[in-house]
């Protein structure tokens, strides 16, 4: 008996010490390993496609659509991942698919951190961007820091926000011995950048284009994007990459998008206009045709918690309680 509570004890001890063990450790860290897979969707020009879903602790944040181009003198990235361990992932995945040749740009297309968390692994003077995401990394990064380290935890390990260094304002850019367009837009934040390999045109649209997936609205005007929308749909193009679903031969992101913002406005002013609470609007069906969108539902439910405050004040009219 007494040897049996004695061997429990011990039990228990390792047990409770196994977290710390180096066994665990390393099954752990071998555990937090992105998936990372290079599609090539058109000349020299690859896709890594994120997960369809939201930031959670099994996908360490990779939701995002990240691309590289391979230049005759190197290799051009748009966008980084959401932690520095992506990074690194996509580091490694670049060196594998187009060995021996080196990064000599990065854009960032916005500042949310599935877009722009893995820049830390990359060399600071090769990152750009236009001005407004620079200032947007700057204000807001560390808050997106830690809120994307309770998230999806460990994933985030050693992860902190860099800005690019090199601003943006031209019209186009020559790196490597290809021309890329550079277009500054903004509606899904404060400031959007798209860019175009002018070689295939392939567009990568960043989040103002999203396919099979519910757009996010945290800082979204909703009439400026429309009007990026229509920008770049007047644009030369043969395919764009959008910030989060599959590559878009036929202009579907920029239609499911515009679509979707479209009903969202509508829904969400005729929601006020009845005299709805946001809880209530919360519960609101979602018409077939988005209904298959993934985690529109969440999507949904975010969006009036960021956008009703802001529509109740222009919506509803002031009472005069003048006495
Ligand atoms: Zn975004």
């Amino acid at each position: 008996m007494k040897i049996e509570s004695q061997q429990r004890r011990t039990l228990l001890k390792m047990l409770g010490a196994g977290c710390a063990c180096c066994v665990c450790g390393s099954a752990n860290a071998r555990l937090l390993k992105y998936p990372l897979h290079a599609t090539e969707i058109g000349s020299k020009t690859w896709a890594v496609h994120g997960e369809s879903s939201h930031f959670n602790l099994e996908n360490g944040g990779n939701i995002v659509n990240v691309g590289f181009v391979e230049v005759p003198d190197g290799v051009v990235v748009i966008d980084t991942g959401p932690s520095k361990r992506y990074g690194q992932a996509l580091l490694a995945l670049i060196e594998k698919t187009v060995p021996g040749k080196p990064i000599l740009r990065v854009y960032n297309t916005h500042h949310h951190p599935d877009h722009c968390f893995g820049n830390q692994v990359f060399d600071p003077t090769l990152i750009a961007a236009p001005q407004g995401v620079i200032d947007n990394i700057n204000e807001e990064g560390n808050a997106f820091a830690d809120n994307m380290y309770r998230l999806v935890g460990d994933w985030m390990r050693g992860t902190a926000p860099v800005a690019p260094t090199v601003v943006l304002d031209a019209a186009t850019e020559e790196v490597g011995g290809r021309q890329f367009s550079l277009f500054y837009l903004s509606g899904h934040t404060s400031a959007d950048f798209v860019v175009r390999d002018d070689t295939t045109g392939i567009l990568f649209s960043g989040d103002l284009a999203f396919l099979y997936r519910a757009p996010t609205t945290p800082h979204a005007d909703i009439a400026t994007w429309q009007a990026a929308i229509d920008s770049l749909g007047a644009l030369d193009r043969d395919l764009i990459l959008p910030g989060h679903g599959p590559s878009d031969s036929r202009g579907e992101s920029l239609a499911q998008t515009s679509d979707y913002l479209a009903w969202l406005e509508d829904t969400l002013a005729g929601a006020v206009d009845s005299g709805l609470t946001m809880n209530e609007a919360m519960q609101l069906p979602i018409p077939d045709g988005f209904a298959s969108l993934n985690v529109v539902r969440e999507e949904f439910e975010r969006s009036v918690v960021h956008l009703y405050p802001d529509l109740e004040d222009q919506l509803m009219p002031l009472i005069d309680v003048t006495r």
